[in-house]
């Protein structure tokens, strides 16, 4: 589904990416770890268009998305992205927010988009929700309906970064468990976390990134049970 190869990204004179290769199959969940800084959400950026690579290439599906003559809006439609905060338009009621996409990107009349849309809430237990504004729902169920959203026009591959990072601790669990219903649907997922114990439970496969690089990767039992590498190690125990 996926293919980064050499992709290289610098701001300024700081190199943050520097040659990052990573295939992702389809119904694959890549966790992706790393120091704060190490890079994540900058490779998650560049793979849904908001970063520009300076050099390399991503192909999704066939799709070289780095072309500059690629359609990024065309590209943005085959990827969802969930990210730490402010994914739901406030001004709009849950339904609204979930089926959006569908209506204005895909065209699909609305009385679909909202069959549909009523369903995958119905789903993740918030059907009774679909009329209030996001405002008025918890952390956890705001970042349920904003993963509904981003799986509501079915797409490719799905891109979350550190969704339950800004969640009290309470409300964690409820997102993650989302995140292992979608991995058992088949949804192809990259994501980004500090949740160690999420990663080592719903990965397939482990990335560990640092400055830029990965310096690892593997099942979540090669990574967390048997390191191959001294930094990964280092990395690890620094966090126990
Ligand atoms: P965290 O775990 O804290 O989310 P991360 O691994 O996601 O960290 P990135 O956000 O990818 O890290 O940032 C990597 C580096 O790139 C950091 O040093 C950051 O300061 C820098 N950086 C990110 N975005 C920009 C930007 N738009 N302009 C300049 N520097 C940036
Ligand atoms: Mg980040």
């Amino acid at each position: 589904v996926l293919d980064v190869r050499g992709v290289v990204k610098t701001f300024g004179d700081q190199p943050v990416l520097r040659g990052i290769d990573l295939t992702v199959d389809k119904h694959e969940v890549v966790v992706l770890i790393g120091a704060s800084g190490s890079g994540k959400s900058t490779l998650l950026k560049t793979i849904n268009l908001l970063e520009q690579v300076d050099d390399g290439q991503i192909m999704l599906g066939d799709t070289d998305i780095t072309d500059p003559s690629a359609n990024t809006d065309k590209v943005r439609a085959r990827i969802g992205v969930v990210f730490q905060h402010y994914n739901l338009f406030p001004h709009m009621n849950v339904l609204d927010n979930v089926t959006l996409a569908a209506r204005k990107v895909f065209g699909t009349p609305r009385a679909q988009a909202e069959a549909r849309g009523l369903e995958l809430l119905a789903r993740i237990g918030l059907g009774d929700k679909a009329k209030e504004f996001p405002d008025r729902l918890s952390g956890g169920q705001q970042q349920r309906v904003a993963i509904a959203r981003a799986i509501a026009t079915d797409p490719e591959l799905l891109l979350l970064d550190e969704i339950t990072s800004a969640l009290d601790p309470q409300l964690v669990g409820e997102v993650l468990d989302m995140v292992g219903e979608l991995k058992r649907a088949g949804s192809t997922i990259v994501m980004a976390t500090h949740e160690m114990s999420f990663a080592r439970r719903v990965a397939d496969r482990v990335v560990y990134l640092k400055d830029g690089v990965i310096i690892e990767s593997g099942t979540p039992e090669e990574i967390f049970e048997r390191p191959q590498r001294a930094e990964t190690r280092e990395f690890l125990a620094r966090l126990r």
